[in-house]
């Protein structure tokens, strides 16, 4: 292990971070995706620094496989895009790099700075990666690999807390949570799907902010709720949201019958099923996360006079209010509710034969799709739509059409 030092202004060098060799970790090449190492690899060779951050590490320390990998690097969002031909930049504030291959996304980001700066209405001034890893949300985060010499760099003591079995949030919590109320679901996501202790004063501040979450964007807590009905402890989480006063405002009107053990099976029911899925490999859809979370609580009288088209925009209808203000893809509810009409005995042969049509062949990314449901539903005849969309207005933007928009992209990150 060597340790790096750095010069603190009065000449003398203080100790900034552990870095642990090739021999003195786990974690390998081989455990890294491919396309993450090759993004790598081409930011290196333009002599930026990079590394694979975050979760993947996380995950590959506790033996799992990771789902996906973050890169963070030393060069700017503009200088990461002008090096790949797939790249795309996000968000507002603090802008990011998206590398789009198939069927998967791998975020870019830059160091990101511990001073903020409003001046210019942003707060996206990069740093250096010591910064960068005192801006990660906790310890067991902030752990950065470097696959082209093996070495793992800690600069918060992150190994120590994953021997102690600990979740340490490294921005202060006299004001971590206020600043991003997210980072409560995700401490309590990760209490649960690591088994590590939530410290106390962790717990305390969480209790304290809990009201905060009210002001997240849909966009940022419908990822969140995603990560959770895919994380394989679903059931925890969402009760220890509960417990602490957060899950009222993400899913106010399923919230209410969280308690309810019809609801506790489902949710059982899918955590076993994403845990199974981990051995034999395929994953659990989108639509059988969904379907967990709003099957129990769909009430359908079954009346000869409805038809099988009815029933479902009833079902979905309930399903949309049941989740509110989640935000999933419109297709993946229809799937969801498709399921639901099965167990019901209904068929919906030719919509959800257009549904099928419709849906992507690969895993879709967070791109917005229109639904059958919500064609039928919209207002503006599609011809309409079409012409309207072909008018330009001076900027050279398309009139009448939202740009397109990832989830991340609300992000305030
Ligand atoms: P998971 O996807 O299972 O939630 P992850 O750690 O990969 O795990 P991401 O949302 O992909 O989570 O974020 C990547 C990394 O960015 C995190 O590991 C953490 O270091 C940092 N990060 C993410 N969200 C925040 C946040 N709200 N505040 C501070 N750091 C964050
Ligand atoms: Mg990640």
């Amino acid at each position: 292990m060597f340790i790096r030092y750095k010069n603190d202004g009065k000449g003398r060098s203080v100790p900034v971070a552990k870095i642990y060799t090739q021999k003195e970790h786990p974690i390998t090449n081989s455990q890294i995706d491919k396309d993450a190492l090759w993004a790598i690899r081409k930011i290196q060779q333009a002599g930026g620094e990079a590394y694979i951050v975050g979760g993947a590490i996380r995950d590959i320390l506790l033996g799992r496989k990771p789902k996906d990998f973050d890169i963070a690097t030393s060069l700017s969002p503009r200088q990461v895009q002008r090096l790949f031909w797939n790249a795309r930049i996000i968000g507002r504030r603090f802008r990011i790099v998206h590398l789009f291959f198939s069927g998967k996304i791998i975020e870019v980001t830059t160091f990101r700075s511990d001073e903020e700066n409003f001046e210019d209405g942003r707060n996206n001034l990069y740093g250096t990666i010591e910064q960068d890893a005192k801006r990660r949300d906790f310890s067991i985060n902030s752990l950065y690999y470097n696959p082209s010499n093996g070495q793992l760099l800690d600069f918060n003591d992150a190994l120590g807390d994953f021997r102690k079995r600990v979740i340490r949030s490294l921005i202060p919590l006299s004001y971590t949570f206020s600043e991003d109320p997210v980072r409560m679901i995700r401490a309590l996501k990760y209490q649960a799907t690591t088994g590590f202790e939530l410290k106390r004063d962790v717990r305390k501040a969480i209790k304290k902010n809990a009201a905060c979450i009210e002001t997240c964007s849909t966009s940022r807590l419908t990822e969140e709720i995603a990560k959770i009905l895919s994380s394989g402890s679903s059931y925890e989480i969402l009760t220890n949201l509960r417990k602490y006063g957060l899950l009222q405002f993400i899913l106010p009107c399923w919230s209410m019958y969280a308690s309810l053990d019809a609801v506790r099976a489902a949710l059982e029911d899918l955590d076993k099923r994403v845990r199974d899925s981990r051995n034999d490999g395929e994953p659990v859809t989108k639509e059988r996360q969904l379907y967990a979370l709003i099957k129990p609580l769909v009430v359908y009288e079954n009346t000869a006079e409805a038809s099988a088209e009815e029933v479902f925009h009833e079902i979905f209808r309930q399903a949309k209010v049941l989740i509110s203000p989640m935000t999933p893809p419109n297709y993946e509810l229809e799937k969801a509710v498709d399921m639901i009409m099965q167990d019901l005995g209904i068929r919906r042969a030719r919509i959800k034969r257009s549904a099928e049509a419709r849906a992507p062949k690969k895993k879709p990314n967070t791109l917005g799709r229109k639904s059958a449901a919500n064609e039928e539903l919209s207002v503006v005849p599609s011809k309409k739509r079409k012409r309207k969309r072909k008018k330009s207005n001076k900027n050279g933007r398309v009139e009448g059409v939202a740009e397109p928009k990832t989830l991340a992209e609300e992000h305030d990150l």
